[in-house]
């Protein structure tokens, strides 16, 4: 690593000269890539335009410090407006990075740039997803504590380098180096062990994800209650009692969501009218939203009685069932907006 002494220099030399030479537009613009975070994009930008995370800082205007992970929760007008001029990407395409808006933000892990043993750090990664991209880059779902396991890789998320126990720092990065690679050892990510958490568990993770999508599309009252009990999950499980799942190491709260698995689950449906209480014990049980339709789509399939039976439905078919299924799941139809569709 540089001297901050050193640093400095660089990053005025840095910036002055990039002000003459790309007044108009960066010379290098990349896209964002599925679910990115925006800082991980922007150090992206940053390094493909030959400028260290840390220094870009300093070209947006920024001083030291968690400047980027900082945008990730509100990114101020004039950012974006520079952003948009200067990479010629859509103000949409640069704000839906953000995490800014929405129930789920209090799921948002702290910005915390230190990693003191079981406390959450601000950002979580697979190894296996990082060592999958062609341009490894940070998902906007990693920053939440209800996501503990990959859904794409069933293994466990990391929030801290295994070399130097340091959380994630790419905002902190002096030297052109990817982001996978810990910004105080060096270690590669991607080379991190995989982390194993119990199928239960992880089926449990997927329903709360699905209980807050689907509860979303109903109003925020309903997200909101979701989102409070879930916060509240180390309490229920008997793990850590008085810290709220944000507060928890990635670690810690897969240690929560397996002892919480193993229970009923009360703790999400008590005190709920019959109806709500139902669709979300419906839910757990299935294992998330999507297992819970697919069963469904079986069970009429069986109960038909059509000698033309198929094995799966056709897109439209699917679709109908769900539609059935949203009536069915709200017999008063007092849901707003369309239902999300089937994968
Ligand atoms: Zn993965
Ligand atoms: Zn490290």
């Amino acid at each position: 690593m540089t001297g901050n002494a050193a640093h400095a220099g660089f990053a005025i030399e840095v910036c002055q000269r990039y002000s003459d030479v790309a007044p108009d537009r960066w010379p290098v613009s990349i896209k964002p890539l599925p679910d990115e975070l925006l800082s991980s994009w922007l150090h992206r930008l940053g390094i493909a335009n030959g400028i260290a995370p840390r220094s870009f800082a300093g070209v947006l205007g920024f001083g030291d410090g968690m400047w980027s992970p900082r945008l990730d929760h509100r990114l101020p007008r004039n950012v974006a407006t520079l952003l948009c001029h200067q990479t010629h990407l859509p103000l949409g395409a640069i704000s839906s990075m953000t995490m800014d808006g929405g129930a789920i933000t209090a799921f948002l892990l702290p910005l915390r740039d230190n990693a003191h043993r079981n406390r959450s750090t601000w950002m979580q990664y697979c190894p296996l997803c990082l060592a999958g991209d062609e341009a490894p880059y940070f998902r906007r779902q990693w920053r939440l504590a209800s996501r503990v396991s990959c859904f794409a890789h069933g293994c466990g998320l990391r929030d801290r380098c295994p070399a130097c126990h340091a959380g994630v720092a790419t905002f902190d990065q002096g030297e052109l180096v990817p982001q996978h690679f810990c910004a105080w050892c060096r270690f590669d990510l991607r080379a991190v062990p995989k982390a194993s958490v119990k199928a239960a568990a992880r089926r449990l993770e997927r329903a709360i994800v699905d209980i807050c999508r689907v509860e979303s599309a109903k109003g925020s009252a309903k997200v909101s209650d979701a989102v409070s009990r879930v916060l509240r999950t180390p309490v229920a499980a008997d793990v850590r009692s008085g810290r709220t799942l944000t507060n928890l190491s990635t670690a810690a709260r897969i240690r929560c969501f397996e002892a919480l698995a193993a229970k009923p689950p009360d703790w999400l449906v008590n005190d709920m009218d019959g109806v709500d209480a139902y669709r979300r014990w419906m839910i757990v049980a299935a294992g998330g939203h999507d297992t819970l339709i697919a069963r469904f789509a079986d069970f009429l399939e069986t109960h038909q009685g059509s000698p033309r039976r198929q094995r799966s439905l056709p897109a439209a078919d699917r679709s109908a069932l769900f539609a059935a299924y949203f009536r069915i799941m709200h017999p008063n139809g007092g849901h707003k907006g369309r239902p999300p569709a089937p994968h």
